[in-house]
């Protein structure tokens, strides 16, 4: 007998016909005598609904009040699901976030959880009971809803899962497993069998959405084996595995890529010490995730600066970066928000050279501009234009060999 803690996301839970389905695949679960406490997220479109009604009376709703909204949505599922539950004559309970104790910090609309004391869910499971819970919710010490960030019903099965020592955590959505890319963009994409944490990490934070990092993070740091499957279909899905010697050989498992990137360049600051501070030290205070930084060799005393921001900071960020070029005495700021970034990932990449030169080429194939690149030990990552995203991330699945098995073109 095992305990498995299972979760279902939006699309999974997207009708009451959904919802039954479902509650036929627990009962299916019980009667082998495996333990379940299921996760379920909010039906779909209904958090996107929610936070349209909230922007139809304000462009800036407070974060706690819309920690109170959002985390409604969460609640409908789990009482829908214990009910169909009920009705399978299989005894169940639902829980919301606060009421089994997922303690996070403050940090309205995007807490980490720092606790769950997991006490009532293994009295229930000890009852004979599913337990159901609430997605993408906690409670802060002074007992202020917080919800997790956009896709945190990952991270909360994932938690819960490592509360309880689960055997196994499952996501179930509406792809079969994790995909050598975006199957939606790429159709050729192929299914991984299994992926390692470190490679997952990389993919999640560099956009690939089937998880929300924060689940990759918590899976890795309190080894909790974790597995991606459907909730249409029967399949094992993909399993998410530490670094083995069994692992596909394939110097790169998948292409990440983000369409809400935008850039911003100062042009002519002095090139001295202090500088990058002086342009990126407003912005980290004003709470602006940055993310790739580039800084010209100086010709004349004075150099350029480049970073990117998410999108959706853009207007704020330039608005900052304006203040800084005045103080600077810098001569312009240019700002392009119509840019996306695509990411290689692998750890194979390590041990072979020349991968970069080959995204590279194979990017010109297509007459797509590369406008900035980094890279780290696992990953290469270019912004380009985002009208040529998609572009790119088929042109590079195929230069890369990816819808083959690896030992093929990739090997
Ligand atoms: P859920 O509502 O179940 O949490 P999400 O929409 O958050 O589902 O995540 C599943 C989606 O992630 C898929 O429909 C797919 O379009 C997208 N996705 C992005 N990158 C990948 C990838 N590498 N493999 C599989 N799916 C991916
Ligand atoms: N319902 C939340 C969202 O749409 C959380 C989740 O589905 O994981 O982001
Ligand atoms: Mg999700």
């Amino acid at each position: 007998m095992a305990l498995i803690v299972q979760k279902y996301g939006g699309t999974s839970v997207g009708s009451v016909e959904r919802i039954e389905a479902v509650a036929d695949k627990a009962v299916a679960a019980r009667a082998k005598g495996d333990d379940l406490v299921i996760v379920v997220s909010a039906m779909s479109g209904e958090t996107n609904r929610l936070i349209a009604l909230a922007k139809e009376i304000t462009d800036a709703p407070s974060a706690r009040e819309m920690d109170v909204l959002m985390s409604t949505g969460e609640q409908v599922t789990i009482a829908l699901l214990s009910i169909a539950l009920e009705k399978r004559g299989c005894s169940a309970r639902s829980y919301t976030g606060a009421q089994v104790h997922i303690l996070t910090d403050s940090a309205h609309n995007k807490a980490r959880i720092r606790d769950i004391d997991a006490a009532r869910v293994r009295a229930d499971l000890e009852a004979g009971r599913v337990v159901v819970i609430a997605g993408f919710q906690g409670v802060d010490q002074h007992g202020n809803i917080t919800t997790l960030g956009r896709g945190g019903s990952d991270t909360t099965a994932v938690a819960m899962a490592a509360a309880l020592g689960a055997h196994e955590c499952q996501i179930f959505t509406d792809v079969d497993g994790v995909y050598t890319t975006d199957p939606r963009v790429e159709p050729k994409a192929r299914k991984l069998d299994r992926i390692t944490f470190e490679e997952m990490l990389e993919m999640a934070s560099l956009g690939s959405k089937v998880l929300q990092i924060r689940s990759v993070e918590f899976a890795g740091k309190y080894s909790v084996p974790l597995r991606v499957l459907s909730s249409f279909e029967e399949g094992e899905g993909t399993l998410i595995t530490f670094e083995d010697e069994q692992m596909e050989e394939a110097k790169i498992s998948g292409i990440a890529f983000t369409r809400d990137e935008a850039k911003l360049t100062i042009l002519g600051v002095p090139d001295k010490p202090g500088v990058a501070h002086e342009i990126l030290g407003p912005i980290a205070e004003a709470n602006i995730e940055v993310d790739m930084i580039v800084q010209n060799i100086a010709e004349d005393a004075t150099t350029d600066f480049t970073f990117t921001v998410q999108r959706n900071d853009f207007d704020k960020a330039k608005r900052i970066l304006r203040a800084v070029a005045d103080r600077l005495g810098a001569r312009e700021i240019l700002g392009d928000d119509s840019i996306g970034k695509i990411s290689l990932v692998g750890v194979g990449m390590r041990s072979h050279a020349g991968i970069a030169s080959q995204m590279f080429q194979a990017l010109a194939k297509e007459s797509i501009n590369i406008r900035m690149i980094s890279t780290s030990e696992i990953k290469i990552s270019v912004v380009v234009d985002v009208k040529y995203l998609e572009l790119g991330v088929r042109a590079l699945h195929d230069a890369f060999g990816l819808a083959e098995q690896p030992g093929a073109k990739n090997g």
